[in-house]
Parts: C-alpha cells; sequence; structure tokens
C-alpha cells in the first residue's frame, strides 16, 4: 500500500421521515421508530496516513467542532483499529457543510465516512453490513451513516432494516443561527410526558411501531403521498424550546412545500417540494424571510459514503 495516499469519502446528512419516541430504557435510551432518508447536503472526510491521529476542519459549518479525540470521526478511527489490529495513524480532515446540532447527524456522518475511509486506507476488506455493527458502539445514528439509502430503524434507531424508496425527493433545509441539544430535547420530551401524568418508561409506553403508511408512501412515487405522513414527536418539544421555529415552518408551507418537519432534535427546518423548480422557489421565501440562516436545496435518497482515491496531490487518479 502506498503510504502517501489519502482517500476521500462524502458523508450524507439524514432527515427522518418518521421519528416516533417511545419510553425511556434504563439504559438512559429512548425507544423509537425512526425513518431515515439520506440527503444530498455532504460533508468530506479525508484520511492520510500520519505519525498519529490528528484532526483539523475547514467549511461553512465547522464553526466550535473539535478538532480533538473527542471528535466523532477520531473516535471511529480509534474504534476501527482497535478492532482491526490497525494503528490508527491517520490524519482526518472534515470539510464541513452539514449544520451543527442541526439534528441531521453531521458528526455522525463524519464517524460513518472515517469508518468507510479507514477500512479502505488500511484494505481491511470489512463488509458495509460490520462496519454498520461496528458504528453502533459510536452512536445511533452512525449505522445509518454508513449505509445511506433510506432504512426503518428500531432499538435507538440502530437497527436498521433497508427501505425501497420509488423515487427522488426534492428538499429544503432551513438552518437555524442556533444548535439544540439532542439530550437537551429528549430530556424535555419525557418531562412534559411526567408533568403530564403520562407514562414514559419503556417499560409502560407501548413501542414505537413503523409506520405503514409512511413505508408504502415512500415505496412509491408520489411526494404529496410521503409529505402526508411525515410525523416527528420532537417537533412540539424543540418548537416550545425555541417558538421562532414556528415561523420558518409557516414561511416554508406557506411558499409551497408540501410538508415542513423538524429534522430530528431540530435546529433544522426540513421542507418536503413537489419538484426541484419548486424547491428553489421555497429556499427563496424562506431566505427573504430572515426566519432562518441559510436555506439549501437537497434530494434523497442518495448512498452512503463510498471512497474516492486521491494521492498526495490531490487529483483523483
Ligand atoms: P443528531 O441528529 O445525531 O442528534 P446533530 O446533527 O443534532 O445530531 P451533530 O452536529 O452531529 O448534532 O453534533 C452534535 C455535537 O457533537 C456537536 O455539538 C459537537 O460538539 C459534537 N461533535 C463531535 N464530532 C463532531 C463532528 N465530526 N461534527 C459535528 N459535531 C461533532
Amino acid at each position: 500500500m502506498p503510504l502517501d495516499r489519502s482517500i476521500t469519502v462524502r458523508a450524507p446528512a439524514k432527515v427522518n421521515l418518521q421519528l416516533t419516541v417511545g419510553g425511556r430504557r434504563s439504559d438512559g435510551y429512548h425507544e423509537l421508530a425512526s425513518v431515515f432518508l439520506a440527503v444530498s447536503l455532504f460533508d468530506r472526510v479525508t484520511v492520510t496516513p500520519a505519525e498519529q491521529l490528528g484532526v483539523t476542519l475547514s467549511g461553512p459549518t465547522s464553526g466550535g467542532v473539535p478538532a480533538d479525540a473527542s471528535n466523532l470521526a477520531a473516535q471511529a478511527v480509534e474504534l476501527l483499529a482497535e478492532v482491526s489490529g490497525a494503528e490508527p495513524a491517520v490524519h482526518v480532515h472534515i470539510d464541513k457543510h452539514i449544520p451543527v446540532q442541526g439534528g441531521m447527524a453531521g458528526g455522525s456522518a463524519d464517524a460513518a465516512g472515517a469508518l468507510v475511509a479507514c477500512n479502505t486506507l488500511w484494505n481491511l476488506g470489512m463488509s458495509r453490513h460490520d462496519l454498520a455493527s461496528l458504528a453502533a458502539e459510536l452512536g445511533s445514528d452512525v449505522p445509518f451513516g454508513v449505509l445511506g439509502g433510506a432504512a426503518f430503524g428500531s432499538g435507538r434507531g440502530e437497527r436498521l432494516t433497508p427501505l425501497t424508496v420509488g423515487t427522488t425527493h426534492h428538499w429544503v433545509f432551513a438552518t437555524a443561527a442556533f444548535g439544540m441539544s439532542t439530550p437537551e430535547v429528549f430530556a424535555a420530551t419525557e418531562s412534559g410526558r411526567r408533568n403530564a401524568g403520562l407514562p414514559w418508561a419503556a417499560d409502560a409506553v407501548p413501542s414505537p411501531r413503523m409506520s405503514r403508511r409512511l413505508v408504502d408512501a415512500l415505496a412509491g412515487d408520489d411526494s404529496h403521498a410521503l409529505a402526508e405522513t411525515l410525523v416527528n414527536d420532537l417537533e412540539p418539544v424543540v418548537t416550545r424550546l425555541r417558538p421562532e421555529l414556528a415561523a420558518t415552518l409557516a414561511t416554508g408551507r406557506g411558499a409551497g412545500a408540501l410538508a415542513g418537519i423538524v429534522c430530528g432534535s431540530g435546529a433544522t427546518v426540513g421542507f418536503l417540494a413537489p419538484d426541484r423548480h419548486r424547491a428553489q422557489a421555497v429556499a427563496e421565501a424562506l431566505r427573504a424571510s430572515g426566519t432562518c440562516a441559510a436555506a439549501r436545496i437537497a434530494h434523497g435518497p442518495v448512498q452512503g459514503p463510498e471512497p474516492e482515491e486521491t494521492d498526495t496531490t490531490g487529483e483523483t487518479p
């Protein structure tokens, strides 16, 4: 293996088409029923052999992301090195475009990208399935980051079943000037249930189930039908914590989106559009409204991270 080669992957963000939250388990995680769709907002993750593990960042959303061993991509390198017997001697560079604390699993995408890139760099020959199993140790959303496409996730979202998608769907993502902490949003969801006298523990709440309507609509070719099925149990909590997101939702819906939904635990808001042309109009209306920091167009599904090999001059062979 030439030591001067680098491996770069494009790691996609996800949007939850369904996010149904069950009770809290004794390990602290909530039971989830989640339908993930990988969309064309990408971070680029490059791994290069180096004397020791290091992380650097660039890109419009890199501010505040840790460039040390706590970065999820660095943790992924350490884990893969540990299980494979390789030395974690790589430099990881992340060119960040996915919103941070945006509910689009950007950190998980980077971890998944680092797993796929190091699997190639170190010639490990691990299958996607094996990498996805390992990924669950890094976080609930990392296995889906490895697979891409669309999938149903149960457990804490890490047990995946790939789903069929009948057509490409067009999206607008309105990013916020602030982030939302996933643990805080789940904690607020639980305290809301407790305060209302509702059951909150996993053994008292029925297990959340996959939405058959949604999965059938996803397998079809009609974005209108899919729009009617989108559901995120965290949305009322997120908009209570950040009431300004209600204006973002109203703006996108009013501009012709088929549906608007908070992405995961926020703070990004996603809008499903009937086509690319209408997505552009929705994005322009959102930008003009001042109800978001930026509005970006994307489509999905897209595949998970795939290696593109470069030499040290940065040229693709
Ligand atoms: P999710 O949807 O999975 O709950 P999120 O999209 O809301 O996650 P992320 O952007 O993935 O949130 O990251 C949350 C926190 O993780 C950040 O505040 C940051 O401190 C930390 N972090 C660690 N590594 C990364 C990374 N590579 N990219 C972004 N954040 C990272």
